[in-house]
């Protein structure tokens, strides 16, 4: 099976073989060497120095997020979240359920990120971050981080970014954005199994750090991992498929690489969708490299479309929401290639003209 679902992703088999690894015990030293070597290959995907730390947790990505956003804003702290889709109205549900004091600016969702009404609720409010979804899976648009940190440089306001589906195949200026730090997940762009998530923290932004969780304190994390050991029992499998994953998104290229892969791949859907004339629903400057909405066919609902597909072999992704009814989403992460595409279209191609 082809999965063009936006996460778990199709695994190599070095990376699946990873997850049959010997048993291990996370006391042991073996541990603290898988561990370490998966907190220094994090920090060497954006190359990152000494003040940054990569924070490992055993969850989602979503547990990733959660840990920073009710960790690392601090007592005082004021939060804006920006919201153009699902991510975003997540993070204000953290924000409300952790009684964090924050404020949302909210756009559409797909929408473009308005850099002057982000400067202008800025300067209302006594903000201390802003917390912003880089690529926002909902609708596949890539949010303007430059832009969006340049705004908060400007008023000393730090970032903390969900870079779930971001994080290994997009740019992320970590020395030029005021960012305190991005949260991710194995099982995305660096093509690990699903149990892993992490945070990469500028350690200066974990001392004002208040736990507001005890299960996802990161700061708690961060000095125990930093003492070579963990709080809790980890998803050891999902650990050893992330390190093999980042061996191999190196051996690849890095996020560079990968970057130009996944645009490949999702030009040739685009290519191949427009000709049947399916149409993407933002244009591909304003999407990720990482995934694509399109709007569904007309006279095709979607559980029609994906159980033809899933019948050829391939995994779709419907619309969250108000979408549900009128796209659908294709990834082009994992570990697919050309003539995987090429089968797509083909199988596509086939309901479209026996619908119309
Ligand atoms: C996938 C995703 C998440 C987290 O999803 P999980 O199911 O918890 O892994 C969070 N934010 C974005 C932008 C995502 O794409």
């Amino acid at each position: 099976m082809i999965l063009l679902n936006p996460g778990p992703v199709t695994l190599t088999e070095r990376v699946r073989s990873a997850l049959t690894a010997a048993d291990l015990c996370h006391r042991e030293v073996e541990f603290a060497d898988l561990q370490d070597t998966i907190r220094t290959r994090l920090r060497a995907v954006y190359d990152l120095d000494e003040r940054w730390a990569a924070v490992v947790l055993s969850g989602s990505g979503t547990a990733a997020v959660e840990a920073m956003i009710s960790s690392l804003p601090g007592a005082d702290a004021r939060l804006l979240i920006i919201e153009n889709g699902v991510y975003g109205e997540r993070m204000t549900r953290m924000a409300h359920i952790h009684g964090i004091a924050h404020q949302t600016l909210r756009f559409e969702w797909g929408e473009h990120i308005d850099s002057d009404r982000l400067a202008a609720q800025l300067t209302d409010g006594d903000f201390t971050h802003v917390a912003v979804v880089h690529h926002e899976t909902t609708t596949g648009r890539l949010n303007d981080l430059a832009a969006i940190g340049e705004v908060c440089a400007m008023r000393n306001v730090q970032m903390l970014i969900d870079g779930v589906s971001s994080f290994g195949a997009e740019a992320i200026d970590f020395d030029r954005l005021p960012v305190a730090a991005v949260a991710a997940t194995a099982n995305k762009c660096l093509h690990g199994a699903p149990g892993a998530a992490f945070v990469l923290v500028r350690r200066v932004a974990l001392s004002d750090a208040t736990p507001c969780s005890l299960y996802l304190d990161l700061a708690g994390y961060c000095e125990k991992q930093d003492a070579r050991s963990t709080p809790f029992t980890p998803a050891i499998p999902a650990f050893h498929a992330l390190a093999e994953a980042l061996a191999e998104h190196e051996d690849e290229g890095g996020w560079q690489a990968r970057r130009a892969n996944y645009r490949r791949l999702a030009g040739q859907v685009a290519d191949g969708f427009s000709a049947l004339g399916i149409q993407a629903v933002l244009d591909a400057d304003e999407s990720s490299c990482v995934l694509r909405a399109y709007a569904l066919p007309v006279g095709i609902d979607y559980d029609a479309l994906h159980d033809h597909l899933k019948s050829q072999g391939f995994v779709i992704y419907a619309g969250q929401g108000g979408l549900a009814a009128s796209i659908f989403r294709i990834s082009t992460m994992g570990a697919i290639d050309t003539v995987d595409i090429e089968r797509l279209i083909t199988a596509v191609s086939s309901i479209v003209h026996n619908r119309l």
